[in-house]
């Protein structure tokens, strides 16, 4: 039987028995864990809102083996903007989700951990949390170790200050140059601009990753190889993606909507 306290990130929390919480978490000393919280839906008082997913918070573990048992919880930063905006909550969300489907448990990574506090963070603040999503992906991928090399051609060993067009097949983990353009379309065209931010996303300290922006034309395409990507490892789709997609969608009609009632009292 361990003590111990840490900091950590709540990814999920559901209710267990009559009385207990369950909370999935990222901390800092022990990385992911399943902590049950005896008699937390009795005792609101002693939990108060630190199963917030999303949320910092300090614990008081005991670790029994096959069971972590939750003593105390304490919150820290509940990252307020990221409940009062659908579409902050929907990305912070799925990086949660990321993490529960892909990182093992009781594998603890000091890296991993500040990433995905400092995400939650830019994702409650930044003005486009597109962009905090993708540096997230960028970066766990590479903290992960799912990154490859991406410094020239895996055929031709051509570098890539050669060339300004480059194919990368995220799931064969192959950097292709134009002569080596795999047939059909498994593969994400890049430019090298683009090849060199997320060089830099994978070299830069920790704490500089966050003035990086992708641009705009290249976001979407990237968003969605990674997510193709993240798909095909964890064989299944992500829930926290079809949230995403209907808070769009709603999104899209509210502005259509505008648009129509400007229209009328013209
Ligand atoms: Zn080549």
């Amino acid at each position: 039987m361990n003590r111990f306290d840490t900091e950590a990130i709540v990814l999920s929390s559901w209710d267990c028995g009559e009385s207990d919480r369950v909370v999935a978490l990222y901390t800092e000393t022990n990385g992911s864990i399943r902590a049950i919280a005896k008699g937390a839906r009795n005792s609101r008082k002693r939990f108060a809102h630190t199963f917030e997913p999303g949320s910092l918070v300090t614990l008081s573990c005991i670790d029994r083996g096959s069971l972590v048992r939750l003593d105390a919880c304490k919150l820290i930063e509940p990252y307020l903007s990221l409940r009062i905006d659908v579409e902050r909550w929907g990305y912070s969300g799925l990086v949660s989700e990321i993490v529960l489907e892909m990182v093992p448990e009781r594998e603890p990574q000091r890296d991993l951990f500040h990433l995905l506090r400092e995400t939650q963070a830019h994702l409650s603040e930044d003005r486009d949390p597109v962009n905090v999503v993708l540096l997230f992906m960028l970066r766990f991928q590479d903290i992960m170790g799912y990154m490859p090399g991406l410094d020239g051609c895996a055929v031709c060993r051509r570098p890539l200050g050669d060339s300004m067009r480059w194919y990368w097949r995220i799931n064969q983990g192959q950097l292709l140059c134009v002569e080596h353009r795999p047939p059909g379309d498994d593969f994400l065209a890049l430019d090298l601009g683009t090849l060199l931010l997320i060089h830099q996303c994978r070299k830069l300290p920790p704490d500089r990753i966050w003035r990086l922006r992708i641009s705009r034309d290249r976001k979407t395409p990237l968003l969605h190889a990674m997510l193709n990507w993240i798909r095909a490892q964890i064989r299944k789709d992500l829930k926290s993606l079809k949230l995403l997609q209907q808070i769009r969608s709603a999104q899209q009609k509210a502005t259509q909507r505008e648009h129509l009632g400007m229209d009328g009292s013209v």
